[in-house]
């Protein structure tokens, strides 16, 4: 099964594709991940995608289609996987389906999760997550049971993405509306499209994708 769930940052995109890859034996790929670890290793890709993530900017086409291109041909993207943060715009999302073919696999389902703009400043300035295992956290609607320790791994240490402040949100959404919501028509115009509520709680939108997913 190949899906993408779909919506702007801080709709929880990432928070759900690690629960359905558990549940559905699926790989999350992040292009923001990838591209987080590419800046952290330094290499020529990251270095020319810095810049553009600190400003709230999409980074260039040819270095995330690459960054996809190549992943998905990897042993354990055979079972399928769930794409998050990609495609961001309408080029993106043709490279996709030229991708796919030639995969020879299809893309079974786009699910777009719908939120607030309001809700999303809030869900994304209080974010953090485990700096070990990566489990997700947030100041005040999800704390780990003990705090300072990661549920998941025991792990003391926390971390915060550099684009998670007011200012790059704001930017983020611009770009989102103005280059990744007009991929929704063509997804539509594909009859693949579906939507979830998004504002829901997390084991809500994690059940409604469910549904989707195993209809
Ligand atoms: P994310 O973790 O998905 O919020 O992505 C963080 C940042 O990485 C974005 O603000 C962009 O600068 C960059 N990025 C991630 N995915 C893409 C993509 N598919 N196309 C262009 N830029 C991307």
């Amino acid at each position: 099964m190949i899906i993408i769930l779909f919506g702007p940052p801080g709709a929880g995109k990432g928070t759900q594709a690690q629960r359905i890859e558990k549940a559905h034996g699926l790989v999350q790929l992040s292009t923001g991940d990838m591209l987080r670890a590419a800046v952290a290793a330094k290499t020529h890709y990251g270095q020319k995608a810095q810049e553009k993530m600190q400003a709230g900017q999409l980074v260039s086409d040819d270095i995330v289609i690459g960054i996809i291109a190549d992943r998905i041909k990897e042993d354990d993207c055979k079972n399928g996987f769930i794409l998050d943060g990609f495609p961001r715009n309408v080029a993106q999302a043709k490279a996709l389906d030229v991708m796919l073919e030639e995969e020879g696999v299809k893309l079974d389902a786009v699910v777009q999760m719908e939120v607030n703009d309001e809700a999303l400043v809030d869900r994304i300035s209080g974010r953090y997550t485990c700096a070990n295992c990566n489990e997700g956290y947030h100041d005040t609607n999800l704390k780990p049971k003990v705090d300072g320790v990661c549920d998941v791994c025991g792990s003391t240490e926390f971390k915060r993405r550099a684009d998670d402040n007011a200012e790059t949100v704001a930017k983020r959404l611009d770009e989102y509306y103005a280059q990744t919501a007009p991929v929704l028509p063509y997804y539509a115009e594909k009859g693949i499209l579906q939507q979830v509520d998004g504002m829901a709680a997390i084991d809500d939108v994690t059940a409604q994708i469910n549904a989707v997913l195993t209809a």
